[in-house]
């Protein structure tokens, strides 16, 4: 790897935080810890920490010596000075001076000593950038770095690269203990620029933020170097089905396999998940020997939160046997649950609190792998740093054999009595691991559906023909497809991609439509099809759709389907409407008393006189015009008096998605109409 350091650069960001009174200690921190943070090959995802002793002002504006180092929560990619709390220096360094201290010591005595009392937590690897004197520290997880300290003999690897520029210090787990161990390692030889801790990671320490730096770019390239010469062949392939079953097969099957029953029945904790492939995690995934590779543990040690400490392994999908794939899969599942089960007795000694037994990455041989979390954002994260182990655990076959940590180390870590004290503090929304589509998704009904669904937990899939659908979607943080829901072969592919980006699909709420009208007696044969293309067929292509992902993913689900009053109320002319509409009324009886024991409810909303829905300004006009009253009374005309909103539809197609006892009804949105009251 080359040095990004720019003189240009660095002193653009002590000129652009010096004008907020931030001095150049901190800036030039900011500065390089933003280039360790930028390479995912050095750290991803909140891991690694960078520190510089400087002077700062406490609360009474006198200097104190300090310690500016990673608070928690922040990533280096994007840190700010804010992201580097001051710590008071002199109290840290005399804790050395204890034979023990607790992690909750620990904090305690950081958090006591930060100059400002409302900022993050540092770092937990602050005690041991305390004990160390220089001035400026950078620690990484680099990759390189790892695929030769993960390794049986990775002590004489890493001397015999290092040559005495780097410490090498044993495993540790972070904390008092590694701290002290860290800052004796460093006294035993203080010419060394940096320390290397075995199956964790890298320091490299300077006077300047350049140098630490430097040293850092210095020691992973010649990681980088090593691991390029006398490589071995790696990962010979096992025998894989002549056709392997596509990804959106694939996908469900393993994402229903991996949701929890929960506490209430028919209902289930579901995961979403994120699909990685291509030449690398394919050479993993296939390997002959996957199960000994795959399964020796994690890269470094503060992975094993987000990713348990190895993967499932399922076998490989054979195209057109998906009954096959499914049976295999719940039982890789439920020998992966029992085997945690098992590991968690082995270890627990005392009052830890047991984490969901289900794997947070799965490897499909033939597919590629896939990360598992509660929201899209840390399936992503299990999925990046699932792709970060796999090029370590490549790297380090390639030039040896991959070793992780024990399984007592790995348990200690997991069940690390700082992350259980986070359990149950908080609180999870309803829709948490759901995913959600909605078609007409760019229109005003469809839009404020997706807002509440996402608010309430979902992700977010929107179809319309609309092209905004796409710019709608990057708001919501989901995924848009500009698709016409008339062409079947539309619809499949839209599911597809869905299934592709999250897994599977939860709730799927079919709302497209549009009003055609005509007296029924003389109304043209197109313009009835047509209605009936778009308000009746386009809801079974949708519903189908969504059945047959349910099916496969066995946690049941949600049709939600726009019915309008019309169905129950027709208007005067609006029978080409309200005919399909009518018809989309019965489909989703049928759905519910068809897929009910599957766990499928189906259920409908009947709007009306939504502005913006199918209601245009000019609509409201003419309509107030012909009933002799203004635009606002024409809009409240209804039993209690009110414009009916967008948002009120919304809410009751969430309040739908959540009921799960309700199926084969409908909620009326309209204000009150009594003729529309169904007898
Ligand atoms: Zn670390």
């Amino acid at each position: 790897m080359q040095s990004l350091w720019s003189d240009g650069d660095a002193e653009r960001m002590v000129a652009h935080y010096g004008d907020n009174g931030i001095g150049r200690d901190l800036a030039e921190r900011v500065y390089t810890s933003r280039l360790l943070g930028g390479d995912p090959r050095l750290v991803l995802h909140g891991g690694g920490n960078t520190s510089v002793k400087t002077t700062a002002a406490d609360l009474h504006g006198d200097a104190v010596e300090a310690l500016c180092v990673k608070g928690s929560g922040w990533d280096m990619a994007a840190i700010e000075p804010a992201g580097l709390p001051a710590v008071r220096l002199a109290p840290l360094r005399r804790l050395r001076g204890r034979d023990a201290l607790s992690d909750e010591d620990m904090v305690r005595f950081q958090r006591a000593n930060l100059l400002d009392p409302g900022a993050p937590n540092p770092s937990v690897e602050t005690l041991l950038h305390a004990f160390l004197p220089h001035k400026f520290i950078d620690h990484t997880h680099a990759t390189a770095v790892l695929s030769l300290a993960d390794q049986p003999d990775a002590e004489e690897r890493c001397r015999d690269l290092y040559r005495g520029r780097l410490g090498i210090v044993p495993y540790i787990m972070p904390g008092f203990l590694l701290a002290k161990a860290a800052a004796e390692i460093f006294e035993n030889d203080e010419a060394v620029e940096g320390l290397v801790l075995l199956k964790h990671g890298i320091f490299t320490f300077g006077d300047t933020a350049r140098a630490a730096y430097e040293r850092m770019v210095d020691a992973v390239s010649g990681a980088e170097e090593r691991l390029a010469q006398g490589r071995k062949p790696v990962f010979a392939g096992a025998a894989l089905p002549n056709a392997v079953a596509a990804l959106a097969e694939v996908a469900p099957i393993v994402r229903g396999a991996c949701a929890l029953p929960a506490a209430r029945s028919g209902e289930y904790k579901r995961f979403v998940l994120d699909f990685r492939t291509g030449a690398a995690v394919r050479a993993f995934v296939d390997g002959a020997e996957l199960q000994r590779y795959g399964t020796e543990g994690v890269a470094t040690p503060d992975h094993t939160i987000r990713t348990k400490n190895y993967p499932l392994i399922v076998p490989a999908p054979s195209a057109g046997r998906p009954g096959d794939f499914a049976a295999a899969v719940r039982q890789a599942v439920a020998a992966f649950v029992a085997e945690y089960h098992a590991y968690f007795a082995r270890h627990n000694r005392g009052n830890k609190r047991e984490l969901d037994p289900m794997p947070r990455i799965v490897l499909v041989p033939g597919v590629g792998l896939f990360g598992l979390g509660r929201s899209a954002k840390d399936a992503a994260i299990a999925a990046d740093l699932a792709e970060s182990w796999v090029a370590t655990v490549t790297d380090a076959e390639a030039v040896g054999r991959f070793e992780s940590l024990s399984e007592a180390e790995l348990f200690e870590m997991e069940y690390w009595s700082l992350e259980q004290a986070k359990l149950g503090t908080v609180q999870e929304k309803p829709l948490a691991g759901q995913v959600a589509l909605v078609t007409g998704g760019a229109g005003t009904i469809g839009l404020a559906t997706a807002r509440a669904l996402r608010q309430a937990g979902a992700e977010i899939a929107l179809i319309d023909r609309d092209a905004s659908v796409n710019d709608a979607a990057t708001k919501l943080g989901g995924i848009g497809i500009a698709g016409d829901v008339t062409d079947p072969d539309a619809v499949r592919q839209a599911f597809d991609r869905v299934v592709g980006r999250f897994g599977g699909v939860d709730i799927v709420v079919s709302n497209a439509g549009a009003a055609w009208q005509g007296r029924i007696g003389e109304v043209s044969e197109r313009v009835l099809r047509d209605s009936f293309e778009l308000n009746f067929f386009a809801h079974q292509w949708v519903a189908q759709n969504a059945v047959r992902v349910m099916l496969a993913q066995k946690t049941g689900g949600a049709l939600l389907f726009n019915v309008s009053k019309q169905a129950l109320n027709p208007g005067a002319e609006f029978g080409p409407y309200g005919l399909p509409k009518a018809a989309t009324l019965a489909l989703m009886r049928q759905y519910a008393l068809d897929y009910g024991k599957a766990g499928i409810r189906a259920n409908a909303v009947n709007a009306d006189r939504i502005r913006g829905g199918l209601l245009t300004p000019a609509m409201i006009a003419a309509r107030a015009q012909a009933r002799g009253v203004g635009e606002a009374e024409y809009m409240g005309g209804n039993l209690l008096g009110h414009e009916v909103t967008a948002e009120d539809v919304a809410e009751a197609f969430l309040g739908l998605a959540l009921a799960r006892n309700t199926t084969g009804s409908f909620v009326t949105v309209d204000g009150g109409n009594i003729a529309a009251a169904p007898r």
